[in-house]
């Protein structure tokens, strides 16, 4: 069990939410989530995918649709890659349309 927001494994236990789930604090960001989020884990490979299509500039919005991941989920994976990475890449491919992430 970790953080959703920032993977740390400092979390504690912090009562019940409405829905009588586990929630916790972190104690590494403050923040406060419930157990079993509507999160589903995706291979590794569709991730990679994701990445790649969007350095080579394909939107965001594209991407959720083509591999049925939900658009957030994409676009959590792209921040996690590294987003400075990114841009020095679509740097070269100015002309295409900014999707704002
Ligand atoms: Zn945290």
């Amino acid at each position: 069990m970790r953080c959703v927001y920032c993977n740390s494994e400092k979390i504690v236990k912090n009562g019940k939410s409405n829905q009588g789930k586990q929630r916790y604090l972190c104690k590494e960001c403050g923040r406060i989530f419930v157990e079993n989020p509507e999160r589903k884990h995706y291979p590794d490979n569709l991730k990679k995918t994701a990445i790649r299509l969007y350095t080579d500039g394909v939107p965001i919005a594209v991407i959720s649709r083509s591999l049925e991941v939900p658009y957030e989920t994409v676009r959590s994976w792209i921040r996690a890659a590294g987003e400075k990475a990114i841009k020095k890449n679509r740097r070269k491919e100015k002309s295409l349309s900014e999707q704002s992430i």
